[in-house]
């Protein structure tokens, strides 16, 4: 990896102690090793043999749901819908329960069947045109564009609920501030502190009522790992942190990050600047770039890359923000 002097910015190593919370780092699991690289034409096989069995084992639906007499309930088979499943309790008289697989899920609120929704995921992941995918499928432009655009949403609500251990020893970690808008806190102005590891999955994007020093070391301290080195846009609030527990490598020397394997720089909010082109009144400072699902992908996207199957993680990730329910309620059982 080479490091070339381009422009202002701030290079620290963090020394502090281990998060207080350890969190358990996930190890890949043996069951999922055939869904690496997963190519089209397989993923169609996987969705017409085993699509229940695939979307089990990636939590995208439940594998058992317990009906609120205390009885697990069965998973029986129903033609009339898409999906060809219910999870359905008639164990006890006048008590005759049904309840979509569908409740809580990715799937939820659409009346596309499970497999295609699957597919056009896919798709998205893989970045294919919309001209491409109406190739693909059957589906009209507006229901695809509606898709990608749940996907985009999707990746701001899985970057703001990860919370794994970021960095390590000669690890580089990106490190940013983003003005975070929401329409219905309209009065509260809030931030959203970024940190990406190179090369890695590892992306954090937590929404922070400030910037201050205090906040940043409550970041470093629970999500940032000792020996991690930090580069970012310096602000007065980080430059503060000199008095804690970080050793300044070099501040406000003209830095740009350069892969030396495929020579690209690293530092994503420039060259997502450059991509979206962004030049409005008011947005043109590092740590102002306007955070949003636009960014949101772009950042995930850049990990994905990272990861074994681009899609498979996708998946999962999805499965942790749109849990599946899995106990009904008297009164919110679905027909
Ligand atoms: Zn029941």
């Amino acid at each position: 990896m080479n490091l070339t002097f381009h422009r202002k910015c701030v290079l620290m190593n963090y020394l502090g102690m281990p998060p207080m919370k350890k969190q358990k780092m996930k190890t890949p699991t043996n069951k999922n090793k055939n869904y690496v690289c997963l190519k089209a034409f397989e993923l169609h096989t996987l969705l017409t043999e085993n699509l229940i069995e695939f979307c089990q084992e990636l939590k995208l639906i439940a594998s058992s749901v317990m009906c609120y007499c205390g009885e697990p309930m069965a998973f029986a088979p129903r033609m009339e819908r898409s999906d060809g499943y219910q999870w359905r309790c008639k164990k006890r008289k006048l008590h005759n329960i049904k309840f979509s697989i569908r409740a809580g899920t990715w799937f939820g609120k659409s009346k596309i069947s499970i497999r295609e929704i699957l597919w056009i995921c896919y798709m998205w992941v893989y970045e294919y045109s919309i001209s491409s995918m109406l190739h693909e499928c059957e589906h009209t432009k507006q229901t695809l564009v509606e898709w990608c655009s749940n996907c985009q949403n999707a990746c701001q609500k899985i970057l703001e609920n990860k919370r794994n251990l970021i960095g390590g020893s000669d690890k580089l970690v990106e490190f940013f501030s983003c003005i975070y808008q929401n329409e219905k806190e309209s009065n509260s102005q809030k931030w959203v502190m970024c940190a990406i590891e190179q090369f890695s999955t590892n992306v954090i994007c937590l929404v922070v009522p400030n910037k201050e020093s205090n906040t940043l070391l409550e970041i470093f301290d629970h999500y940032i790992l000792p020996g991690t080195t930090v580069f970012g846009q310096i602000w007065d609030s980080l430059r503060d942190l000199s008095h804690h527990d970080f050793e300044y490598l070099t501040v406000d020397k003209e830095i740009t990050f350069h892969d030396s394997v495929t020579r690209k720089d690293m530092d994503t909010i420039d060259k997502f600047r450059r991509i979206v082109n962004t030049s409005r009144t008011g947005t043109n400072h590092w740590n102002n770039v306007e955070y949003g699902p636009e960014l949101c992908e772009y950042m995930y996207r850049k990990a994905l890359s990272f990861a074994p199957d681009a899609y498979i993680t996708f998946l999962k990730d999805l499965a942790m923000i749109y849990k599946p329910r899995e106990v009904v309620q008297k009164k919110k059982f679905q027909r």
